[in-house]
This record gives structure tokens, sequence and C-alpha cells, in this order.
């Protein structure tokens, strides 16, 4: 049974469709990636996911469990985690206790309790630091981050809570070429212990960290399939040349 099952789901913006019965099914252990032309309801769909928004219709299967009416807090407690595309660091903390806040958050306030101290989180949080090359910048504010460096950042908090699905939205955005190059390199490991779904425009990014590929155009599913069979799909060649 795949991780994530998404069937029929819809979700309109009063006249809008943003979604139309769109039908997902994600592996755990896999990379997903999430392609489309703007507007085609990547972030919506990533949002219905994550409980950020209800769909209007259908339902949402994560782990065995209907999330479909879950709250945000529920989705994240059965180890949901999600990266807007916006970015979300607080600017006016250092980095480490951005990452520490993330650990904080959720259950493991219980953990902080029990451990009695807050330097019992500390191997976790200089562990997602260094894993994220920002154990040099871990006294600095957040705000004095690059911007690659904040979206960075931000994939550490949302591994914080060790979630099995992680959803990042456009994760590259913004960033160099090298920046890119690196996150490619930072994502890969995650595999080891994590699901992905990843909103992605630059295609040569996704194609290089996916296994599998759903393509949304004006809120329906266009295509699917692995890496190979989405490139030589004529549809979606059809999409990206023509918009
Ligand atoms: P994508 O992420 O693929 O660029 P979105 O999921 O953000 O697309 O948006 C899909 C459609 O839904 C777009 O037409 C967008 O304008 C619309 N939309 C998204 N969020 C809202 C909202 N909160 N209110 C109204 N319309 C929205
Ligand atoms: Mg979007």
């Amino acid at each position: 049974m795949a991780l994530l099952q998404i069937r029929g789901v819809s979700k309109s913006f009063r006249t809008l469709r943003a979604l139309e019965s769109v039908d997902v099914d994600v592996q755990a252990g896999t990379f997903h990636g999430l392609i489309g032309p703007n507007g085609s309801g990547k972030s919506t769909l990533l949002k219905a996911i994550a409980g950020a928004h209800f769909a209007d219709g259908g339902t949402i299967v994560f782990d065995g469990h209907d999330i479909t009416r879950a709250t945000p807090y529920e989705r994240a407690r059965l180890g949901l985690s999600l990266k807007f595309q916006i970015t979300a660091v607080l600017p006016e903390l250092s980095v480490y206790d951005n990452v520490l806040l993330a650990i904080q958050s959720g259950e493991s306030l219980m953990r902080l309790l029990l451990s009695s101290s807050r330097r019992a989180l500390d191997g976790e949080v200089t562990a997602l630091l260094e894993r994220f090359r920002l154990i040099d910048r871990a006294d600095d504010l957040a705000a004095e981050l690059s911007h690659g460096q904040q979206q960075w950042l931000e994939i550490a908090m949302a591994l914080a809570l060790r979630p099995k699905l992680l959803l990042l939205d456009e994760p590259t955005g913004g960033m160099s070429p090298e920046e890119r190059r690196v996150t490619g390199t930072l994502l890969a490991p995650i595999k080891a212990h994590c699901t992905l779904i990843i909103v992605e425009h630059d295609l040569h990014f996704i194609r290089d960290i996916c296994d599998h590929l759903t393509v949304l155009d004006q809120g329906r599913v266009l295509d699917h399939g692995d890496v190979e069979t989405i490139q030589r799909s004529p549809k979606v060649q059809q999409v990206f040349t023509t918009r």
C-alpha cells in the first residue's frame, strides 16, 4: 500500500477550480516530483496534503490513516512535514534557535521535559546544522543568512520532527545554480528515512533527484510515471513548450 493515497481530490477558490479530481499515489522511500505550469495547483495540492486547507472533495490517506479532515497538527503528529513556498524562518532568532524551536514543537516538548535540559537536544540540533552546512552560522541571526541558506535552514527545521513524509514547495526558488546543485546533494541522504514530495520549476534538478513524477495542468493530473516516461510524454512536452 502506498504511503500516501490521494483519491479524487478537488479544491475550489470561489469559482476557480484549483484542483479537479486529482489521484496521486506516493510510495514509501521514494522521491516524488510534482511539476506543472504556474497556477496548475501544485501548492494547493501540497497544502491539501498538509492540512493548510481542506479538500472540497475526495480522500487523502496517509500511512493507513484517513487524514482528509484532520487538522495540520494531527497530520504533523502522524509524520507529515511541510515547507511552504514562502520562507518562514524566524529572522530575529539565531540559526541554532530556529532548529531548536522546530524540534521542540509538537511532541518533542515532552522529550525536552523528560530530558530535563535543553542541552539534551544539542546533539540533534548540531547534527541537523552539520548536515545542512549551517554549523558555522549557528550563532548568527537567521536574517543574516543568504536566501539559499535560509531555504536549507527551513528544510532542516522541517526534518527536525523526523517526518515520514516531507513536502517541499519550490525549495530552490531564487537559488543560484551552485546552491541548487548543493541542495540536491543535501536532500539525497534523507531518502534513507524519509519520503519526499517536491514541487519544482527546474526540470533538470527534479529529474536528477526524483524517482517518480506527477504533472499537473489546470488542476488536473496530466500524466504521471517514472522520469523517463514523463520526459518522453508528448502531452507533457506540449504543455512545457507551448507555455
Ligand atoms: P501553483 O503552485 O501550481 O503555481 P497554486 O496551487 O498556487 O498553483 O494555484 C492554483 C490556482 O489556485 C491559481 O489559479 C491560484 O491563483 C489559485 N489560488 C491558490 N490559492 C488561492 C487562494 N488562497 N485564494 C484564491 N485563489 C487561490
Ligand atoms: Mg506554487
